[in-house]
């Protein structure tokens, strides 16, 4: 019923191409139905609402959508009106974000524009960077205003069919990566958009297109003057999506990683002209990386956990694990490394904590028999004992000491027997108390105090 209804809606009036439902592969069946809810109820109460983004994108090339997202010419405060499950987010831009009883998120935004650049007196190319982007707009300035063209597709529930601003169906078809518009204004605006480009090749298996690609290349050092938030949030898309290892390859081939992260950059030269004992090809990071986009069906590895495996190579030069007496070296190596990356707190205390646990594992059976609590009952125990196994599958020299522990680790289980039903009676057992989140992150602050005084426990 409501097809027909929606079916006479006119077509966009401003010269967007429009592809019919026998023109493109989208079948409603794998919208989420709350999505094409969402896109009814706004049509029904007069404004115009498109899929839009990612959501678009992978519809037509056979993927599952993360998430579907939705642009409306409805304003947020007309949204909020409509949907009981709104919540209204952003300072500087409102969003919409309509809540669902499984987790799920909805976002709603209004057409947009791109600030206009003329009006605000740009003459200096450093002052594109776009700091303030709060301005509604039409359909057109909406697609237009997004990073690349195969990101900026609407499909349009009524008549199903696909509106195309930017020739993004054609770059679909073309498996291109390619902004909208100049890429070197379009990365000054916003350098992250430089790791989002690599993000989708890499995931895509898609090319990015000569004039984006050469604009990449000069403009990569700008990457230090975005938000550090924004950059390992999208650092951490690259690693967890699994295309890791290809991603880490376009990074060098761009130059973004040696404005990122020029420590890793000096490692991979170094390694590359050999001599490394524990990684003869150089190539010992990409190997690492590979083995995570490959576990990734059989469970996601956790972002710290995949951070880990940025840091660990960089350590193992600095020969870090040779011995007892490293263990402040190593500290403040895991300091540098993880505030580099800039990533958000909780994130970066999983990682020290993670890296530190590694080390000890990795010189358990070189060292005295230890005092205190045993390793395998510590937070981040089975985080450190996976970057083992990764690490020993790679390089040899770490093989029994990954055999051990899991060993050790599989005696205690058998020892602990099947869990028992609970008899909701008191337990008369005295237990060590529970290594909480909140003691961990104490004993990691503590390792953090200015100077990285550090005594190891061990
Ligand atoms: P993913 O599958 O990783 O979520 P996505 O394309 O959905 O990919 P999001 O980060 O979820 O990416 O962003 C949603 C949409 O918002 C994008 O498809 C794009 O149209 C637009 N967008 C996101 N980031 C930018 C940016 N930095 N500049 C311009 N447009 C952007
Ligand atoms: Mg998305």
């Amino acid at each position: 019923m409501f097809d027909e209804e929606l079916d006479s809606s006119p077509a966009p009036a401003d010269g967007a191409l429009r592809i019919s439902r026998s023109g493109h592969s989208i079948s409603r069946r794998n919208i989420d139905a709350d999505a094409i809810k969402v896109l009814y109820r706004l049509y029904r109460a007069g404004h115009t609402a498109y899929l839009v983004g990612g959501g678009v994108r992978d519809l037509l090339l056979g993927r599952r959508p993360k998430d579907f997202d939705i642009v409306t010419s409805a304003r947020p405060a007309q949204v909020k009106r409509l949907f009981r499950n709104c919540r209204l987010i952003g300072r500087r831009f409102r969003l919409a974000h309509l809540h669902y009883p499984d987790g799920k998120i909805i976002e709603l935004s209004t057409f947009r524009a791109n600030p206009d650049l003329e009006s605000r007196g740009v003459e200096d190319e450093a002052d594109l960077l776009v700091v303030d982007d709060n301005r509604f707009g039409s359909p057109r300035q909406d697609a237009e205003r997004r990073d690349f063209t195969i990101n900026s597709l609407f499909y349009d529930i009524a008549g199903f069919s696909l509106i195309d601003y930017v020739g993004g169906l054609e770059d679909i078809q073309a498996q291109m990566v390619r902004t909208i518009g100049d890429p070197m204004q379009r990365f000054q605006e916003d350098p992250v958009r430089m790791v989002r480009a690599i993000k989708f090749s890499a995931r895509l298996g898609f090319a990015i297109e000569a004039e984006t690609w050469r604009a990449m290349i000069r403009l990569a050092p700008m990457i230090t003057r975005s938000a550090p938030a924004r950059v390992s949030e999208e650092l951490g898309r690259l690693l967890d999506e699994g295309a890791a290892a290809r991603s880490l390859e376009l990074m060098d081939e761009s130059g973004l990683l040696e404005a990122m992260d020029f420590h890793l950059e000096a490692y991979l030269r170094i390694a590359a002209r050999g001599g490394l004992e524990f990684d003869p090809d150089g190539k010992l990071i990409y190997r690492l990386l590979r083995r995570c986009d490959q576990q990734r069906g059989q469970g996601k590895l956790s972002r710290p956990l995949l951070f880990c495996f940025w840091v660990l190579p960089i350590a193992l030069m600095e020969g870090l694990l040779s011995g007892d007496d490293e263990g402040d070296r190593w500290n403040t190596a895991v300091f540098d490394c993880v505030t580099r990356l800039g990533l958000a707190r909780r994130e970066a205390e999983m990682m020290s904590l993670t890296l530190s646990l590694f080390r000890r594992l990795a010189l358990k059976r070189k060292r005295k028999r230890g005092q205190g609590r045993p390793l395998e009952e510590r937070e981040g125990f089975a985080e450190a004992l996976r970057l083992l196994e990764f690490f020993s599958a790679e390089v040899p020299a770490f093989r029994d000491e990954y055999e051990f522990w899991s060993q050790r680790l599989e005696d205690r289980r058998r020892a602990a027997g099947p869990p028992r039903p609970s008899t909701g009676l008191r337990q008369d057992v005295v237990r060590r108390p529970v290594e909480t989140a909140e003691r961990s992150r104490r004993r990691v602050r503590r390792r953090r105090l200015p100077g990285q005084e550090h005594t190891d426990e061990f």
